[in-house]
């Protein structure tokens, strides 16, 4: 890859260093293309091989999941999978707040 311009908004791309987090952890520095205007970061695909290889080793692979709605009683029931539970170390009986963000993004914070 070798961009001058910013595909979203034409601005001048430089190649840097940035540091990449992945749920908040970091994984380390990496080489990007960056827009100097809007600051969209690009990977080349080299180093969007290390940069999964790095959430890998962190325990941070395939956290993302699906859920399906369920229902008990008067209540909606989402499930959270033993993986993601682990990570954000969930524990029976815990309290959570629960908000909606927007009408389609549900935050859970534990
Ligand atoms: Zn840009």
């Amino acid at each position: 890859m070798n961009r001058t311009k910013c595909d979203e908004c034409g601005g001048k791309i430089i190649k840097n260093t940035v540091d990449f987090s992945l749920y908040g952890i970091s994984l380390g520095k990496f080489n990007a293309e960056v827009c100097t205007k809007c600051g969209e970061e690009c990977f080349d695909e080299e180093t969007s091989d290390m940069i999964d290889e790095a959430a890998k080793a962190k325990g941070l692979w395939g956290l993302g999941a699906k859920s399906k709605v369920g229902i008990a009683g008067d209540s909606f029931i989402i499930r959270v999978n033993k993986k993601l539970a682990k990570f954000l170390d969930l524990k029976k009986g815990e309290e959570v707040s629960l908000r909606p963000e927007t009408k389609n993004k549900l935050i859970i914070e534990v």
